[in-house]
């Protein structure tokens, strides 16, 4: 049996930054953090970003919040909000008085399609990485964050790459449909087949069949397609979940004040737009995680932050901040048509999302605009 004062579900950023927070307003408090991963807590990101651009591993790990005994290759598989209990999957038993669950999402898989790497983990990367030698064949299945990482990263090591999905350009959900197709186009320059606008009907680590019969031959097929919040244990606990686990401006679950959610698995609110949100983001995963660390040690800080978001497609790159979706209105303003540029979302006249295209040091004003609820951002 462990007993401790604050018991964090979940050893990814956010449970990492949660101990953080705790530290900073209670020096000395117990805390103990049960992770799935095998690895204490790393960057995420670098798995589809910095790893493949030369980092070392040894830039994946952060510095551990200080006196937090960590628990890894664990899962949490119940817990009771009365007794203030939990256990895990070796029935080991935790006995808490703060709760957070950080249990993140899972990636969304294809049934049956055994073989195919969902890029998630650290032991995800290594599969992939292992097989990337010079000349290897690569399918990638998606074109969203992690598809258009990935290609990008699998064809700067010399792999021959094919990517798939449904919609017509690479980033469809969040860029303009110009913009999505330009981008596409862009890859496509960059050596990387490009098939848009086609679905899949099985696949396996050596293969895709695509909708319409055609067979792709792979050495590798990485995926994401997608992830689902990982809610299970608060909808057993009986707290409220709709898409993430329902949480207040201090990160408190079902408005109670022993019991806390952050990070991907949170949906909390966002005032300056009116709205509630669940973000799967490596900046809100450490500022919602920090933030609501510190509220399980009676900080009371308000969460106001409008996270922000990146990524870097080969030579391009942005930074987008609010409600980045393409099926609002845009308005799209371009030094230099599709390499350049801010296009603003907008929703019954309001701004509500800014993605800044090769433009840099101007996620403060964006976040102004957001919040201002008037006007759009020109270049
Ligand atoms: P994602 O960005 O939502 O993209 C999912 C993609 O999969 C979309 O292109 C989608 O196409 C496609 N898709 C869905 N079902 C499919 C199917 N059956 N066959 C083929 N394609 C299908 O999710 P993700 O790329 O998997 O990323 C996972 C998570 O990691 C997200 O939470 C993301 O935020 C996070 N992440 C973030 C970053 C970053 O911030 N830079 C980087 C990496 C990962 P449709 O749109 O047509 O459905």
């Amino acid at each position: 049996m462990h007993t401790t004062k604050y018991l964090i579900v979940g050893a990814g950023m956010t449970g990492d930054m949660a101990a953080k927070g705790i530290r900073e307003h209670d020096a000395d408090g117990s805390i103990v953090m049960v992770g799935a991963d095998p690895f204490p807590p790393y960057k995420r990101p670098l798995l589809t970003k910095g790893l493949w651009q030369g980092a070392p591993e040894e830039k994946l790990w952060r510095e551990p919040a200080e006196g937090a005994e960590l628990v890894t290759g664990r899962r949490i598989v119940a817990v009771d909000l009365d007794a203030h209990r939990a256990t895990d999957d070796l029935g080991e038993e935790y006995e808490w008085e703060k709760l957070l669950l950080a249990t993140g999402a899972r990636p969304r898989e294809i049934p049956g399609a055994e073989g195919v790497v969902w890029l998630r983990t650290l032991d995800d990367y290594h599969q992939v990485r292992a097989k990337a030698t010079e000349g290897a064949r690569f399918v990638v299945i998606g074109g969203g964050f992690i598809g258009s990482e990935i290609a990008a990263a699998l064809s700067g090591a010399g792999c021959q790459v094919t990517m798939v999905f449904p919609d017509p350009g690479i980033g469809s959900r969040l860029f303009p449909a110009g913009l999505a197709e330009s981008v596409a186009d862009y890859y496509r320059e960059k050596g990387v087949e490009v098939l848009a606008g086609q679905t899949v009907s099985a696949a396996s680590g050596t293969s895709v069949t695509l909708g319409d019969g055609r067979v792709l031959e792979a050495d590798g097929v990485v995926a994401g397609l997608g992830v689902i919040p990982d809610t299970e244990l608060a909808e057993a606990a009986g707290l409220e979940v709709s898409d993430g686990i329902v949480v207040d401006e201090y990160g408190r679950a079902s408005g109670r004040d022993d019991v806390f959610a952050a990070g991907d698995v949170a949906r909390f609110p966002v005032p300056a737009l009116d709205t509630s949100m669940r973000i799967e983001h490596e900046d809100h995963a450490n500022t919602h995680g920090k933030v609501v660390g510190g509220n399980m040690a009676a900080a009371g800080i308000v969460y106001d932050h409008l996270p922000f978001f990146y990524s870097d497609l080969f030579d391009l790159g942005y930074e987008a901040v609010g409600q980045v979706d393409s099926r609002l209105e845009v308005v799209e303003s371009w030094q230099e048509p599709y390499r350049k540029g801010v296009v603003t979302y907008v929703e019954d006249g309001r701004p509500r999302g800014v993605l800044l295209w090769n433009v840099w040091d101007k996620l403060d004003a964006a976040r102004d605009l957001i919040r201002s609820g008037e006007g759009t951002f020109a270049v």
